[in-house]
């Protein structure tokens, strides 16, 4: 076959290669007549000879007489049609009977021509002509196809060698800002603690501008931080969403708090309609980010509005028992956003209108990030605005519903409750943390809620410390708050062997960047909380309040008896909670087993193991936790008057002890124990045995 190149100019075809068939010698000699001064003609007056010409060398054309005595033109076409070398060769037919039908199945089986006898040479000359033509064309399409087609794999394989360095680029971004954003937080927290034990003495009004000063600055650049951290871990992909039982109503009023200073500061009116319906209802969802995202919607129009009135509805837009499809509407009277910049607002770091507005420069990122959240929650953000007049932001969200009791308000109405009086502590609590400037700040914050606090520079003086306590038979700390990272021993190793040496002093890790998802980490690894750093005062004080009894604080009094203790932790919760009873000497176990359970069950306690008896059989508990080692009567002792008793010899109970040896636990189960759970103990592990064993109870009484 001849392999003609596309060449602008001259005849392409010329020297091409063409057999001719016919049965009739004549016709042979007339079409090489015709074709032989342009073309290389080979001639074949069977369809076996035209076989023989074919394997020699594969033909650019072939001139074909449809009737032939041995075999039938069409036959011959089908057959070279199955040989995929033949099949792309231009077949022409010549024939001298004029059959429409017969016309129509050469054509439909690929033929390039019909052409009838006899035969005209300029015509025969042309479509010939024109078929070599469209072969030599199609030939070198289809090179320019599978050279392109190469091309393509090869940029494919670079773009995904491409897509999987940025990826990798990405992780080590995330990673990299996830570092630096602690390398950051931690002088930040000296900032701000420095700066608020300032602003809290006696200090000249200028110095309090400067330190007001320090400490909105701080703030901002933790907003920062903050916000490019959640963006890269958006772009990473990273971002998790929680699911947890929540109601609207709660989210609504934790913003409501949060903006309530602002509000009243620049003199604006917020106005709050919450549909009726969604009242009652508790959804399923993240709470934390919808409240991110909300606030965020929300702290804009505040920002950007100098008067009038923040409108912020929640309606259900549809109707549904499985779903409910909301629509958040945060309208404000504020500066408005040029219709040509509406798109672009949401995208990272733009900001306009400032030449309108006389607000301080924020990052750029709330929105972006906003519709990121929102999106990922599988909802969608939009934007509608009046320049001069005001602008909507609406979220429009469907999430299921569930009938599960929210777990939300507990933790975040308690976390916001930053106007109640300061709380006052009376103990003694462990710090390991290696930063000096952090050993000041944080000493400086317990001092304020009354407590002592005791400093390790790192991790294994922490542990020197602790058994060093255990030694001398000194009562154990009520707190220890550990660093995570330091030098020597780091707060993981620390915590596991504090932990393993039975003393039941609650651990709270304090660490950069709490996830509700890291948390989760930080209980396996034997902390029983953990707290952000730099911390937030009232975040401090939610931390210590699950774990310390407040001698001082408001509506909370003095607990130094049982009855008080018992007062201050029992659940006022509806009658039909299953009641639990906790026999335990510590009080900082009381509080942190009681802290997780009251939300789900009726809790007792009684710190005096003597009176133990005495009160399961006065309240008849469907549970007891019961500590070993005790003052008066250790625990087994306890089982037995227990057991004694027949009013109180079949209510089931869990041992919790330090105790953590194989012979412990036997002879916990052989006094008649139903359960035994180590300390520190996981929540949710205590939790699913007390669950079981309720249920086991109830099965078999
Ligand atoms: P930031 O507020 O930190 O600058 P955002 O991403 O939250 O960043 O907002 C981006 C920009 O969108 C703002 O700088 C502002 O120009 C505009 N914008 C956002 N909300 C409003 C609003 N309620 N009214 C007017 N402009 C707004």
């Amino acid at each position: 076959m001849v392999d003609n190149e596309m060449m602008p100019g001259g005849d392409i075809t010329v020297n091409s290669d063409i057999i001719v068939i016919d049965d009739s010698k004549v016709i042979l000699t007339a079409l090489k007549d015709i074709l032989g001064g342009i073309y290389n003609v080979r001639a074949a007056q069977s369809a076996k000879e035209a076989y023989d010409l074919m394997q020699e060398k594969i033909p650019d054309l072939i001139l074909l007489d449809l009737e032939m005595p041995e075999i039938n033109g069409i036959a011959f076409f089908e057959s070279i049609k199955t040989n995929p070398e033949w099949r792309n060769i231009p077949v022409i037919f010549l024939t001298s009977i004029d059959d429409r039908k017969k016309e129509e199945t050469a054509l439909g089986l690929g033929a390039a021509e019909y052409i009838l006898k006899p035969i005209v040479a300029e015509i025969l000359l042309k479509r010939v002509h024109f078929h070599l033509e469209l072969a030599i064309y199609r030939r070198s399409l289809e090179k320019l196809v599978s050279s392109r087609t190469e091309d393509l794999l090869k940029t494919q394989e670079e773009l995904q060698r491409a897509v999987n360095t940025a990826k990798a680029a990405l992780r080590d971004k995330t990673t990299f800002l996830a570092n630096m954003s602690n390398e950051i937080r931690t002088p930040m927290n000296n900032i701000m603690g420095i700066s608020e034990a300032a602003l809290e003495g006696d200090i000249s009004p200028e110095m309090r501008g400067y330190f007001t000063g320090i400490n909105d600055s701080t703030r901002v650049l933790l907003r920062v931080i903050n916000d490019i951290l959640d963006l890269s871990k958006i772009e990473a992909g990273k971002m998790e969403m929680e699911n947890v039982s929540f109601s609207t109503e709660s989210v609504i009023r934790n913003c409501q708090m949060m903006v309530s200073n602002q509000i009243e500061d620049k003199g604006l009116k917020l106005d709050i309609h919450i549909d009726n319906s969604l009242k009652e209802k508790q959804l399923l969802g993240d709470p934390v980010r919808l409240y991110q995202s909300i606030l965020n919607l929300l702290s804009n129009a505040i920002k950007f509005t100098e008067k009038g009135t923040i409108s912020f509805s929640v309606k259900q837009i549809g109707s549904g028992n499985e779903f409910a499809p909301l629509r958040f509407d945060i309208k404000d009277t504020g500066i408005g956003i040029p219709e040509e910049q509406l798109e672009s607002i949401f995208e990272p770091f733009v900001q306009v209108g400032k030449e309108h507005s006389k607000v301080d420069a924020g990052t750029g990122l709330g929105l972006p990030i906003t519709k990121s959240i929102v999106e990922l929650m599988g909802g969608t953000l939009t934007v509608e605005s009046t320049l001069g007049e005001g602008s909507t932001f609406s979220i429009e969200i469907k999430l299921p519903i569930t009938k599960e009791d929210s777990l939300f308000d507990d933790v975040f109405g308690e976390a916001l409750s930053e106007n109640s009086d300061q709380p006052v502590f009376n103990g003694e609590v462990l710090v390991c943390e290696d930063n000096l400037m952090n050993q000041q700040v944080i000493r400086e914050h317990l001092k304020r809620v009354g407590l002592e606090s005791v400093i390790a520079e790192n991790g294994l003086e922490g542990l020197r410390i602790v058994i060093d306590r255990m030694k001398k038979e000194k009562k154990p700390f009520d707190l220890i708050l550990m660093d995570t990272q330091m030098p020597v021993m780091d707060g993981f190793e620390a915590t596991a062997r504090i932990n393993a040496l039975g003393t039941g002093t609650p651990i709270v890790a304090m660490v950069a960047n709490v996830m509700v998802k890291d948390l989760e980490d930080y209980i396996r690894n034997g902390f029983l909380d953990c707290i952000g750093k730099p911390f937030q005062t009232w975040d401090l004080w939610r931390c210590l309040l699950s774990f310390l009894m407040p001698v001082k604080s408001s509506g909370i009094t003095s607990a130094e008896s049982t009855e008080q203790l018992q007062d201050d932790i029992d659940d006022t919760g509806p009658d039909n909670k299953k009641r639990i009873l906790i026999v335990d000497d510590e009080k900082s176990n009381i509080i942190a087993l009681a802290h997780f359970l009251r939300d789900e069950f009726s809790v007792f306690v009684i710190r005096d193991s003597r009176e133990a008896a005495e009160m399961a059989a006065n309240h008849m508990p469907n549970i007891i936790l019961l500590d070993i080692l005790m003052p008066g009567m250790d625990g087994y002792e306890v089982m037995t008057a227990l057991k004694k008793n027949k009013k109180t010899k079949n209510i089931p109970v869990i041992f919790i002890s330090g105790l953590t040896s194989p012979e412990a636990m036997m002879k916990g189960l052989s006094h008649g124990a139903s359960d035994y759970i180590t300390k520190p103990f996981e929540p949710s592990v205590v939790k699913t045995k007390i669950k079981r064993l309720l249920l086991k109870h109830e099965l078999t009484n």
